[in-house]
């Protein structure tokens, strides 16, 4: 986003210079412009003169529009208010290599969106090591940085909000084709629940659709993994499945079923295209940090 020029300074304690602010409003993230935001060039007017080569005025849109519309994007894009604090800053990788390598993935996810064609990312792995999290840095990023359109779902709220638009004569399409359409798609929890035959065609539906359209990019996070067996965490099963202990949440994956069981082998065969697979592991954060003090954040530049 082209940075316009305004007397908003640095030193605001409520957008450091962002010159926009984040809030938690009724359960959704709403971004607004930053009171200490004034555009010196339109004086918050929103266009400006400009002069033709013939020297005849028009009025233009000023560059602070794109500002306007970047935070309209944003608050459009469905984002659960509970991600407020969520950034790539506010990410400390512990316990594992993968968690460091899946952050320096979806940074550079980032910064080489507009340079080259990305795939979409699947980040997979236990609970709580923080896959949302990357995810929705991720798609705050390209919203607020980046000019790009994206949205933001939970897999299972999804198919609670398609039943009840059933109840008031919403057909599916109705409900999904936001996100069907939407350049970019973060879509939180694939393949938990169930996965009845209903489940797996409303996400073969999207999943269809995105994977037609070349200009569409889809990050998924799952608490299944692809591989078969891994038999520093598991014993294999007869059926080569692995069996976890359950009793040990942070050593347990999502079950004794891989993705591909769950979603199916058309679902999952389209996932590997679309997608690259990026395995994160360890601890759930969360407990990890119980009776621990936080890290430190490592601030810019890490
Ligand atoms: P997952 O999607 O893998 O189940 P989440 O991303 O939802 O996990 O993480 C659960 C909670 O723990 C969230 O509040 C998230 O911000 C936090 N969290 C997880 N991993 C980290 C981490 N490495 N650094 C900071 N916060 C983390």
């Amino acid at each position: 986003m082209t940075r316009p020029r305004t007397t908003s300074e640095k030193s605001c304690k409520a957008c450091r210079g962002n010159h926009y602010v984040l809030d938690n409003r009724e359960g959704r993230l709403r971004a607004a412009v930053c009171e200490c935001f004034v555009c010196t060039a339109c004086g918050g007017r929103g266009h400006v003169f400009a002069e033709d080569e013939t020297g005849v005025s028009f009025l233009q849109e000023c560059e602070c529009a794109e500002l306007k519309k970047s935070l309209d994007r944003f608050n459009d894009a469905n984002l659960p208010g509970k991600y407020l604090e969520t950034q790539f800053d506010t990410y400390h990788p512990i316990g594992s290599q993968a968690n460091k390598l899946a952050l320096r993935i979806a940074r550079d996810f980032v910064k080489d969106f507009d340079k080259e064609p990305q795939c979409g990312l699947l980040f997979m792995g236990t609970p709580g090591v923080g896959k949302t999290h990357l995810a929705v840095s991720i798609l705050k990023a390209l919203l607020l940085e980046k000019g790009v359109h994206g949205k933001f779902i939970d897999f299972f709220q999804l198919l609670s909000d398609i039943r009840h638009g059933y109840s008031q004569d919403l057909s599916e399409q109705a409900i999904i084709n936001p996100f069907v359409h939407a350049p970019v798609l973060v879509i939180d929890e694939l393949a938990k629940g169930r996965n009845t035959e209903w489940e797996l065609t409303m996400l073969d539906q999207i999943i269809s659709n995105r994977y037609n359209a070349a200009d569409k990019v889809t990050i998924f996070t799952t608490n299944y993994t692809d591989e078969v067996s891994q038999p520093d965490r598991g014993k294999k099963t007869k059926d080569t499945r692995v069996e976890f202990s359950r009793s040990d949440a942070s050593q347990s994956w999502a079950g004794e079923e891989t993705l591909e069981e769950k979603v199916g082998d058309r679902i999952f065969s389209r996932l590997a295209e679309m997608c690259r697979f990026v395995k994160m592991e360890g601890e759930d954060y969360r407990r990890a940090m119980a009776g621990k003090s936080a890290p430190r954040s490592p601030g810019p530049g890490k």
